[in-house]
């Protein structure tokens, strides 16, 4: 398996004043074209402790992936230093000095003399255009390693590895890779993977799991010599999968739960209603994130108060004064009330306590959903375990498009 290192370069990023949202960024993508990432490091804007980095980086691993120090300013040296260790010398590069000199003509400022030392590249090397920003990236390959230099600012970098490192490292690692990602709601994590932990073994295709905000997703990965061959060795491994994890799937390749939960009503000419009250619109929010979703989404009725729960949606006084607004009951007329107003064929209610304030009976982090739909109202008891007002309202709205989801799949 080929292999690569991640070098972050910039003294702000030691500082702690950004983020190194680069480094992440890049784990993913090249994750997902199969390349494995040993190593990650972040190194200031000096130069003898950059060489020693790329001179460690380049010992270890077949590809480095520098980010950052590509500017015009003195404190930027990436390309200078990887150079004097690789050896190559620098030459100026005619037409992207006039690059450089047409995107400040387009804006209408005149070139920093600082900015032509962007135009110098290394002779022999690879050079990568940038059509966000003034420096071009460079691949320099020697003794069957390779450094690749991108620019620091997330936008350029990300468009540029996506338009021209992509190519060029699929070109250099011939066959294909192909990924899968199974996406799972209401199991943890480690109790994913223990149901699939002979799968985690597996070689080829690799099967790696992951948690992401209350959800935890398995992606499957495959090399072969062609697209068609990999996607055979991966279907057998995600039938697998299936069986195994059966209804917690809530899609494969679909971005979120939302977006399966409007590709489910669409495909089966269903619309959908939402009451919120601990949610307050979080639940619409995410639902009208994904395009297309008028077609399948009615109303969110954000109910918070009682009064709004009785006028608008018909709960029973009798039902708020005896259970209670966080009650399965009142979650059960709550999910009636807005299936009437509505008229959809699914509507779903939620009402919880977000947090940080619970009593013993009902403590934060305890929601009731509801779900009125063509054959049966009914309630559900939903526990995020968790004293965090954020994350209960982001489950808790995760909790109940899988209800509307699982309801869809019914019909
Ligand atoms: P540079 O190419 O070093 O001039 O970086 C330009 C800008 O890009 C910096 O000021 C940061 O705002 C941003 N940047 C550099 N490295 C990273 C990184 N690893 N993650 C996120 N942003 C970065
Ligand atoms: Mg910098």
């Amino acid at each position: 398996m080929v292999s690569c290192e991640i070098i972050s370069v910039g003294t702000e990023l030691l500082l702690g004043d950004i983020l190194d949202t680069n480094a992440q960024y890049l784990s993913r993508e090249l994750a997902a074209l199969g390349i494995s990432v040993l190593h990650r490091s972040t190194v200031g804007d000096n130069p003898v402790r950059l060489a020693e980095e790329i001179t460690a980086a380049l010992s270890r691993s077949d590809y480095v992936i520098l980010t950052g120090g590509l500017g015009p300013t003195a404190d930027d040296i990436t390309k200078e230093v990887c150079c004097s260790v690789m050896g190559f010398s620098l030459e100026t590069d005619q037409n992207i000095l006039a690059d450089i000199s047409a995107f400040f003509k387009a804006k209408n400022i005149p070139m920093p003399q600082s900015n032509a030392k962007q135009a110098l590249v290394p002779v022999g090397g690879t050079v990568f255009h940038n059509d966000n920003g003034t420096a071009p990236g460079i691949a320099m390959e020697k003794d069957g390693k390779c450094a690749i230099l991108l620019p620091g600012p997330p936008r350029e970098m990300t468009a540029m590895f996506q338009s021209a490192v992509v190519p060029f490292l699929k070109k250099k690692n011939r066959g294909a890779i192909i990924s899968h990602t199974v996406r799972t709601y209401g199991i943890g994590e480690s109790a994913m993977a223990e149901k699939v932990s002979d799968l985690l073994e597996n070689d080829n295709p690799t099967v790696a799991p992951y948690a992401k905000d209350g959800e935890a997703l398995l992606r499957v990965t495959a090399f072969a010599e062609t697209e068609d061959d990999a996607e055979k060795m991966i279907l057998p491994v995600l039938e697998e999968i299936n069986k195994r994890l059966g209804d917690y799937i809530y899609g494969t390749d679909v971005d979120s739960i939302q977006q399966a939960l409007v590709n489910e009503l669409r495909a089966k000419h269903l619309h959908v209603a939402f009451a919120e009250s601990c949610t307050a619109g979080f639940i619409s929010k995410r639902l009208t994130e994904v395009p297309g979703a008028s077609e399948v989404f009615d109303c969110s009725i954000v109910s918070y108060s009682n009064e709004i729960k009785s006028k608008l949606l018909n709960v029973k006084e009798e039902t708020l004064a005896e259970y209670g607004a966080v009650s399965e009951q009142t979650a059960r007329e709550m999910a009636i009330g807005v299936r009437e107003v509505s008229g959809a064929d699914i509507a779903v209610s939620v009402t919880g306590i977000a947090g940080p304030d619970g009593t013993d009976t009902k403590p934060a982090g305890l929601a009731f959903i509801g779900i009125a739909d063509k054959d049966s109202v009914r309630a559900i008891e939903f526990k995020t375990g968790r004293n965090d007002r954020e994350y209960n309202r982001y489950v808790t709205a995760s909790k109940a498009l899988k209800t509307a989801l699982d309801s869809a799949k019914k019909y």
